[in-house]
């Protein structure tokens, strides 16, 4: 039987550019109007029980190059289940992924996806749960809805927001753990902070980008995360929708969910650089960085990004523009695309089920914090 390998599907990318028996050369295409590219995800068919060789052959010019030493490619056979391929290596810009597929039809992704289809099913059951609210915020380019829940009856605005980049697909699965907890009646951390909060959830602030298999921008080529100080209609309409939401609501709180290609580890990413920066505000973010470490050994303080210089933070990123604007603790939380390096789980690396628990690290910790 001839190897067959095909990305017509949700969140689907990959070109394939020569199969020769059970070797493919493959290439990652490029987001819609843009030069960014890592996400990959693919169904891998007609070759069960042989051993294939895949190479990815323009990982060298991916956005983070620095992402592919020492990453392993996922898979799964089920789409549920996913796992790690332990003979995936990099060398001179290629990603070679050796496998032998248990069936004919194996899936091969980035990081364990999450479809705009199992995106609906997370809304709808969610929207269907008693003291959950949705709202559309608007539409993206391609006409989706910017869809948003609403939990809580306290006083104090927290908003969550998740895969403004949509390649990092474990945002959302961070996204699920936190919406499962929120909404558990037996969990006494969600009662409190149902009591205390007003949590407004945007689950997928791009779904074009996600549907489309795209990395880091949406249906214009557009990074989201550098339109907040100036969203368009045009350009943006995701962010103009969501920062409209905030402005009427006020934000006291907010968390933006992330993954990081390159740092294998977990951690926050904050508002220093702020023109406006109040000592009270930094104090509580860093005191729930703290918490935060304490609370789980998933997360860590030690790696991480640089702290913008005083007065030199770029105001067209989420959390620093909501810091500045409402004067908010707000924070990006980066989840790896390899694994928390102290703590390696060499079967599953990263996953959804790591994504899920952090979530519930972190309202936890809020709930702490308030
Ligand atoms: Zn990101």
């Amino acid at each position: 039987m001839t190897m067959t390998i095909s990305s017509a599907f949700d969140a689907g990318n990959i070109r394939v550019t020569n199969i020769d028996g059970d070797t493919a050369n493959l290439e990652i295409v490029t987001d819609h109007m843009s030069d960014f590219y890592q996400w990959f995800h693919f169904r891998l068919a007609g070759a069960g029980g042989r051993e294939v060789t895949l190479n990815i052959t323009n990982c060298g010019g991916a956005a983070y190059p620095d992402g592919w030493p020492d990453y392993k490619a996922c898979l799964s056979i089920d789409r549920e289940d996913w796992t790690r391929i332990e003979k995936t290596t990099y060398k001179d810009g290629t990603l070679t992924i050796t496998l032998v597929p248990e069936t004919d039809c194996v899936w091969i992704a980035y990081f364990a996806p999450y479809s705009m289809e199992r995106h609906h099913d997370l809304v709808s059951t969610l929207a269907a749960l008693p003291g959950v609210e949705y709202r559309s915020l608007g539409k993206s380019l391609d006409g989706q809805d910017l869809d948003c829940l609403t939990i809580g009856e306290g006083d104090l605005t927290v908003w969550l927001y998740a895969r403004q980049h949509p390649g990092e697909s474990m945002a959302e699965w961070w996204m699920e753990g936190a919406l499962e907890k929120l909404t558990d009646p037996a969990d006494p951390h969600a009662r409190s902070l149902r009591q205390k909060c007003r949590f407004h959830i945007v689950p997928n602030m791009n779904p074009d980008g996600s549907r489309r298999g795209h990395l880091r921008t949406n249906f214009a080529g557009v990074n989201l995360n550098r339109e907040w100080d100036n969203p368009t209609a045009d350009r943006s309409p995701e962010v103009l929708a969501v920062r409209n939401a905030m402005d009427e609501s006020g934000v006291d709180w907010a968390m933006d969910v992330h993954g990081d290609e390159a740092i294998p580890a977990v951690f926050l990413a904050g508002f220093e650089g702020i023109p406006s920066l109040k000592d009270e505000q930094q104090a509580r973010y860093l005191a729930f960085q703290s918490a935060l470490a304490a609370n789980t050994p998933d997360f860590q303080t030690a790696l991480g990004y640089e702290s913008s210089a005083p007065g030199k933070a770029n105001l067209s990123m989420s959390t620093t523009q909501l810091a500045e604007r409402f004067g908010a603790v707000s924070m990006t939380i980066e989840m790896p695309f390899k694994d928390n390096r102290d703590l390696p789980d060499p079967v599953a690396g990263w996953s959804p089920e790591r994504s899920k628990l952090l979530a519930h690290a972190c309202l936890a910790t809020l709930d702490q914090m308030l």
